[in-house]
């Protein structure tokens, strides 16, 4: 039954199979009265990452954490029983954004897999009506790369990266910087608009800033929702304020988080309710103020946002108009993460009140009588199990590929500082291990890479490294050990940790790529170029691999060569300041320098703290004799990094030149009271000694 568009609608195929009515759906959804007939023409989308529901006052929490939250609930519609399709963030937001189920829209894992270039989404229908659309997301996992701008005017991802080894905060921002500039453009606006706004700030690990720490004193998660609730407060106010009376708002979680839970820490290992269900918030112009007991799934959202704009949605979608006519109950969940590890993945399929997980051990739950899944009656009702199994069994049919694979390394690596892994989908074949029955390894390793994550690299190399004993032939485990061990500056151990990569791993170009880097720490720059030669030859579309050739090149004397390894990362990831920089340095070695200094303002441009362009623009200004400005540049790169060595003595250079030779022997002093590296000391001290002077 699989249809060109692999569309599956979500009542006929269950309508065979399924002989129970969705008891639970007929009667909530007459609670609500009429729905008004008013239209909306603003739309603005909020989602709050890892927000699980019971964290929400409108939901019975009692922290006091979501104040503009539980206001918007107050005027609108709650809808107490609202779920994610999968508990990761960018095919949940894949499948909010386009009411599809990840089978039908083929994302199943953060960064593993790019949204269809063919699938309308709430952005493309909207902005085909004439909307100003735009987007301002918070982290990484959402990137532009993934596929879900399409459609937007505007896609602010600007986060700032780093190399390897970034910390956390380097992979997301903040809630104040994407409020504000959602406030920004909000308020440009003078025709019919749509925003989605993204709040990266639950998502661990939880380090809630004042006053929402002390205020949530001892319950740091909440202390991170009540930021983000604080944040969503100015961007609903801003909204409102453009569009008074014509503004209709949504407010979700992308997935909860299980927070002990079945012995799951954070999210994406289980699909448990704990994980699944998230707030979700209707308010503003055609929403009536009410609350509904029906399953609302994540796939509901488009489809009920252009019914209050008066849109019509697109054919094959999976989800309705939640306060259109009554629907069938059944609701879709998933999770591919385990399968990362070689262990198998999770389906979950609801029915009123039953809930079904094929898993190698299949669980069946009575949502009714038993919320916290933990009596599996997968046993004493066979008949039941078997007709939800049948029921995931048709969706599988109608499954469509994924589209293409973003199997990129630099991914792969802020991936890793969020705490995620993006490792190769394993293809073992035979029976795979319940994750139920790797739920020890699992603990582990999510504490080795969050250990790893907090700059705790040798005790997070000892956990991996008995993980790898554990088992051999995982290769998620040797990459995430290849990468704490050069953290903790054991590059050849890295390198030698990933040796067998030509046994467990031949064709993932991820795995080459850490193994070049690992080489190249470890000082073997040959062997270092063969292996990240072979990460391109196994996919050249993926940057880094190209960024670190370039710089291997750079280093072994071959500017050319560079610059084109350089100019190709760009190219294929143009948000990347690392890559900006490496082309610029590799221009103005080529003596290209109004190139370069273009390359070192995009940089800047997206890197505003990172002093590296700056210093690249400062030697590139006194190479045209502008002295003033380069000495300007070279403040700027300090004031930005007071420890960035290289701008100091580089500073000393124009000073001298502008002959001021005691404002350089005092930048050339810092250098030294900073006891920088033996290298840099050598730099300066060989630098005073010629000046002479006192
Ligand atoms: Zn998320």
């Amino acid at each position: 039954m699989r249809s060109r568009h692999g569309i599956w609608k979500p009542v006929r195929p269950f309508a065979v199979a399924v002989s129970f009515a969705p008891l639970v759906m007929a009667v909530a959804c007459s609670s609500g009265g009429p729905t008004p007939t008013t239209a909306a023409r603003h739309v603005l989308l909020i989602t709050i990452d890892t927000l699980r529901a019971d964290h929400v006052g409108a939901y019975g929490a009692r922290t006091g954490a979501t104040p503009h939250l539980d206001a918007l609930a107050a005027r609108g519609t709650v809808f107490e029983e609202a779920l994610a399709s999968v508990p990761l963030t960018l095919p949940s937001h894949a499948s909010i954004l386009s009411g599809r189920e990840p089978p039908h829209h083929g994302v199943h894992l953060n960064g593993r897999s790019i949204f269809p270039a063919d699938a309308p989404t709430l952005a493309t229908v909207l902005k085909g009506r004439g909307y100003a659309t735009a987007a301002f997301v918070a982290a990484y996992v959402l990137d532009r790369r993934f596929g879900l701008a399409r459609g937007f005017d505007l896609y602010d991802d600007r986060i700032e990266r780093r190399g390897a080894g970034a910390s956390v905060l380097e992979s997301e921002r903040s809630c104040d910087v994407v409020a504000a500039a959602a406030e920004q453009w909000i308020a440009l606006q003078a025709g019919s608009f749509f925003a989605w706004v993204h709040f990266y700030e639950p998502h661990a690990p939880y380090d809630p800033p004042s006053p929402y720490r002390e205020q949530q004193g001892g319950r740091p998660y909440d202390g991170e929702i009540a930021t983000a609730d604080a944040c969503l407060g100015r961007v609903v106010a801003a909204a409102e304020a453009r569009a008074p009376g014509r503004l209709v708002v949504a407010a979700t979680g992308d997935h909860g988080e299980a927070l002990g839970d079945h012995g799951e820490l954070t999210h994406g290992f289980f699909v448990y309710q704990s994980t699944l269900r998230v707030p979700l918030v209707l308010a503003g112009a055609g929403v009536p103020a009410s609350r509904r007991a029906a399953p609302a799934r994540a796939v509901d959202v488009m489809p009920t946002l252009l019914a209050r704009v008066a849109a019509p949605a697109p054919a094959g979608l999976d989800g309705g108009d939640l306060l259109g006519p009554t629907r069938g109950a059944e609701a879709y969940a998933e999770t591919q993460y385990p399968e990362t590890m070689g262990w198998a993945g999770l389906r979950a399929l609801r029915v009123g009140a039953l809930k079904y997980i094929d898993a190698p051990r299949p669980e069946l739950y009575d949502l009714g009588a038993d919320p916290g899944e933990t009596r599996n009656l997968v046993g004493t009702r066979a008949a039941d199990a078997e007709r939800l199994k049948r029921g995931l069994d048709a969706l599988r049919a109608t499954e469509r590929a994924a589209v293409a694979t973003a199997d990129d390394p630099e991914i792969a690596e802020k991936l890793r500082a969020l705490g995620y892994l993006s490792a190769p989908v394993v293809t073992t074949s035979g029976p795979r291990r319940d994750p139920k029955d790797s739920l020890e390894s699992w603990r582990l390793f999510e504490d080795a890479i969050w250990a790893d994550a907090r700059g705790e690299h040798a005790a997070a190399a000892k956990a991996l490294h008995s993980l790898v004993e554990r088992e051999p032939a995982n290769p998620a485990f040797r990459q995430a050990l290849a990468a704490a061990l050069r953290s903790a500056g054991r590059p050849a151990e890295a390198a030698e940790a990933l040796r067998t990569l030509e046994t467990i791993a031949p064709s993932d170009p991820v795995a080459w790529h850490e193994r070049a880097i690992a080489l190249d720490a470890a000082g073997q720059l040959d062997e270092a170029m063969r292996s990240e030669r072979r990460a391109i030859a196994l996919d050249p579309s993926l940057p880094e691999p190209h960024n670190h050739l370039g710089s291997l090149l750079a280093r072994g004397g071959e500017p050319a060569a560079a610059l084109a390894e350089f100019s190709r990362a760009t190219v294929l990831d143009p948000n990347n300041a690392g890559a900006w920089t490496n082309r610029a340095n590799a221009l103005r070695a080529m003596g290209q320098a109004r190139e370069a200094a273009e390359a070192y303002r995009t940089a800047s441009g997206l890197a505003p703290r990172d002093p590296g362009p700056r210093n690249g623009l400062g030697v590139l200004s006194i190479e045209s004799g502008d002295l003033d400005r380069a000495v300007a540049l070279f403040e700027e790169a300090l004031a930005i990094d007071p420890r960035y060595h290289e701008a100091r003595l580089n500073l000393a250079v124009a000073e001298v030149r502008r002959g001021h030779p005691g404002a350089a022997r005092a930048a050339l002093e810092a250098v030294l009271r900073a006891q920088p590296d033996r290298e840099t000391s050598a730099k300066a001290s060989a630098f005073l000694r010629d000046l002479g002077g006192p």
